[in-house]
């Protein structure tokens, strides 16, 4: 039996080191020019047959096992936050205006650290491990280019994983969960087009900041009066601007937000929902509009058998009681993308303490000895699916 728990302890200083260097050199989706040169270099070292400039700044490398078997994935993302960070870590962004601030920097550590151990006990594994490295996970995601690039074929990807740290369950425990965990999530954007005019003189105008409105209340009755309260959904105006001044009757106003659920039938039916509605009130107004939908990430589902694989792993690294169910998110990840082509699981690994800051936050930081239960769980769920 091999003895994951010693080999990730004696990799402690490395994998802190590597979170740490990628710390400091933060950058923003598809611009993620140092972080993959860094990450092919690292898997170069380590032997692996490495591609990079896929979707851009995306890298693979390829691990070939001891025979033929399967192919696992297992995935991080590469991007940061245009954030100004606020830790005053030693190793703080050197980058102005970018941080690693939903911890991708320690995503991408816990992948490479996997590849390191798992390349010293290959001769015991079967198949292929691919490391995939992809930019621009926080929008407009980089998981489908890279799919559309080949990153799932030759050879054929038959399970994924990967995980997120994740600051709403304690730090040491570890979060699986089967089925549904996070939302599909959609943009639009809606343009309001009226006739403005004297703010004395209403009836000379169509006043599409008081239309607007109107298009902001109907889209909330979607959730509340047309969805079945058993499927969760939300719609979120996030920006809504019109007029300049206090007596001009404004004549356009624009608005942009996003559209959750966990249904697929749902998420394929909220183009026309939207329309329904904005055409509805607009038409009722005398009012025109433009509206652009644009589809996001698909909701994500983890496969049962999957993750009962990773739910066992999780359990032999931090002990089956910190192992939890955790609640489902309507939060999206692009990840959703690659479940959608083979089995796998995503899985969120416990980073909250008393007084953490919250992913997206400048103070946001994480404990490395977590890292550590990461980098074992990908090691014995490779071990368990190839072994
Ligand atoms: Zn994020
Ligand atoms: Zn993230």
């Amino acid at each position: 039996m091999m003895d994951f728990t010693k080999l990730v302890r004696e990799h402690k200083d490395l994998i802190t080191k590597l979170r740490r260097d990628l710390h400091l050199i933060p950058e923003p989706a598809y611009t993620e020019k140092k972080t993959s040169a860094y990450v092919a270099d690292y898997l170069g070292r380590q032997g692996l047959e490495v591609q990079t400039g896929i979707a851009q700044t995306g890298v693979v490398g390829l691990m070939k096992l001891a025979g033929p078997g399967k192919t696992l994935m297992i995935r991080s993302d590469m991007d940061a936050l245009p954030v100004t960070e606020a830790t005053g870590l030693p190793f703080a962004s050197t980058h102005q205006g970018a941080m690693h601030a939903c911890g991708h920097d320690g995503h991408m550590s816990m992948v490479l650290g996997a590849a390191t151990i798992l390349n010293k006990v290959k001769d015991k594994l079967n198949g292929n491990i691919k490391f995939l490295f992809q930019p621009a996970e926080e929008g407009p995601g980089g998981a489908k280019p890279m799919i559309e690039a080949g990153v799932m074929e030759n050879p054929h990807v038959d399970f994924s994983v990967g995980c997120h740290v994740w600051p709403a369950i304690p730090e040491g425990s570890i979060g699986v969960k089967a089925g549904y965990l996070m939302a599909a999530m959609d943009r639009f954007d809606i343009k309001i087009i009226g006739k403005g005019g004297h703010g004395a003189m209403p009836h000379l105008c169509i006043d599409a900041l008081e239309v607007g409105t109107q298009v902001v209340n109907a889209l909330q009755r979607i959730a509340s009066r047309q969805m079945n309260p058993l499927s969760p959904t939300v719609v979120t105006v996030g920006s809504f601007q019109a007029g300049s001044t206090f007596n001009v009757i404004p004549g356009e106003a624009e608005m942009c937000g996003t559209t959750r659920t966990f249904d697929r039938e749902i998420w394929n039916s909220w183009p026309e929902r939207i329309e329904k509605i904005v055409r509805g009130v607009c038409g009722s107004m005398g009012a025109e509009y433009e509206l652009k939908y644009a589809q996001g990430y698909p909701p994500l589902l983890n496969d049962e058998s999957t993750a009962e694989v990773v739910r066992r792993c999780a359990a032999d690294v931090v002990g089956e009681e910190r192992v939890i169910e955790p609640e489902q998110t309507m939060g999206g990840e692009d990840m959703a993308f690659y479940l959608e082509k083979s089995k796998g699981c995503f899985f969120f690994l416990g980073v909250g303490r008393e007084g953490c800051a919250p992913l997206h936050n400048p103070k946001f930081d994480l404990n490395e000895d977590v890292l550590l239960t990461g980098v074992e769980t990908y090691c014995r769920v490779a071990l368990e699916l190839l072994g």
